[in-house]
């Protein structure tokens, strides 16, 4: 087992102080960088491109996760959570985490490791490419809070029905190819 203990600090974001959303921060009792680009790499795979972000260099890995809107920020001696409701929700999104991180380690046999750095989207890149009706079809008050969502994971392009007829056709696939190539 990769990750053995940790010491897990629950608290209000520093940005938003009564806000009624918690953060996690996990501090590890070993170091777990040799375990970034297989989990990069594992990542990439289940998480729509463009979401996630890797930086080698800096050894930061960071994903969106669409259920409970979670941030998820992974470096070698520290894990850290965002947007969580409480502080049990905070432990138990925590275990689930380490749980990924040590089955990824024990699978790496089985994984091609990739140091492939990846940045995240900007959200006029996305808003550029949606049709700026804001006509709220998707449920959104503007295009570009429909962007900022695309961007946290939080919906997905199909929400967006304008976008799928012939007239935007050319928008689309320049956002579908942004989206599975954000890659630098
Ligand atoms: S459905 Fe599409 S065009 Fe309409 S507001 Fe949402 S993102 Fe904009």
């Amino acid at each position: 087992m990769l990750v053995q203990s940790y010491h897990l600090e629950v608290f209000a974001p520093p940005c938003a102080p009564g806000a009624e959303r918690w953060c996690a921060k996990a501090t590890l009792a070993d170091d777990i960088g040799d375990a970034l680009p297989y989990l990069n790499a594992t990542i990439k795979g289940a998480i729509p491109k463009g979401l996630s972000v890797y930086n080698h260099a800096a050894r930061a890995l960071t994903w969106p996760l669409r259920v409970g809107g979670h941030t998820i920020a992974v470096r070698p001696r520290e894990i850290a959570i965002s947007n969580l409701v409480d502080k049990d929700a905070a432990a138990t999104e925590m275990q689930r985490v380490v749980g990924l991180i040590n089955h990824t380690w024990e699978r790496r046999a089985e994984i091609t490791p990739s140091i492939e750095m990846r940045q995240r989207l900007k959200p006029m890149e996305v808003y550029k490419l949606l049709p700026a009706t804001n006509c709220k079809d998707c449920g959104q008050p503007t295009c570009f809070t429909f962007a900022l969502k695309i961007i946290a994971g939080e919906v997905e392009l199909e929400q967006c029905a304008p976008l799928f007829i012939d007239a935007y056709r050319e928008k689309r696939d320049k956002l579908i190819a942004l989206l599975e190539g954000a890659v630098n």
